[in-house]
């Protein structure tokens, strides 16, 4: 079954008092196109969380005010299903099952890499509310993720792999600067300069099949800072 729906970003809560750890869930989220809500107590998770929807939350445990299991508990006693992402001490199995039993989704244990987050995070959603986003798009160029397809308007562009991947990368996020960095790190999984212009190199061939031709250029190089797509 296939279930088409736009890239309209996801709303997450996260509910996490270790402001180290909440700024980099935050960064690493919007980095992903979703829209994040940060609080650092359970009293004002909870408010948040019973007052508006949110497609997941983010939940620690060891909390001031309420704490996660507590809240999660809450939550589910007035029938709030919304998928809640626990967050773990290591090893901790205790906090794991107890999360679990209180009515948590899915649980990381601290620590973690962002990269697992955002796909543990997706495959919940998923797994939750049985939608997918499998259609991304921006302008009149979509893309869809299960049958791999690329069109510009009714032109097919046929990619690579790589190319694939990097061009899904930017549209997740239209209208948003991504870094050579960003790019290598999340399309190439390098987490070190390697030093080549690979990236641009990349943007290149992608800004050949998606561009040529057309009077709107929608791969942009922002420069000295890194690469956009644009939707209008
Ligand atoms: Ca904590």
């Amino acid at each position: 079954m296939l279930e088409l729906k736009m890239n309209t970003p996801m709303n997450l809560l996260v509910i996490e008092d270790e402001k180290k750890i909440a700024n980099l869930i935050n960064k690493g989220l919007r980095e992903q196109g979703y829209n994040v809500d940060v609080v650092h107590s359970g009293d004002v998770g909870f408010e948040k969380a019973t007052s508006q929807p949110y497609d997941a939350i983010i939940l620690d445990i060891m909390l001031p005010g309420r704490d996660g299991l507590s809240l999660l508990r809450a939550l589910r006693e007035r029938n709030i299903s919304t998928p809640v992402m626990i967050l773990t001490a290591r090893g901790d199995v205790n906090e794991k099952v107890e999360g679990l039993n209180a009515g948590a989704d899915d649980y990381m244990a601290k620590p973690f890499s962002m990269d697992e987050l955002v796909a543990r995070l997706r495959a919940l959603v998923r797994r939750v509310t049985g939608e997918s986003i499998s259609l991304y798009k921006a302008g009149e160029l979509s893309m869809n993720l299960v049958s791999r397809e690329v069109t510009r308007g009714n032109r097919k562009i046929e990619l690579t792999a790589r190319e694939f991947r990097l061009l899904e990368y930017l549209m997740r996020a239209p209208n948003q600067v991504l870094t050579r960095t960003q790019i290598i790190e999340r399309v190439w999984e390098y987490h070190f300069d390697p030093g080549t212009n690979l990236v641009d190199v990349y943007i290149q061939r992608l800004r050949r099949k998606v561009d040529d031709g057309e009077e709107l250029k929608m791969i942009q190089t922002i420069r000295g800072v890194g690469y956009s797509i644009v939707s209008k």
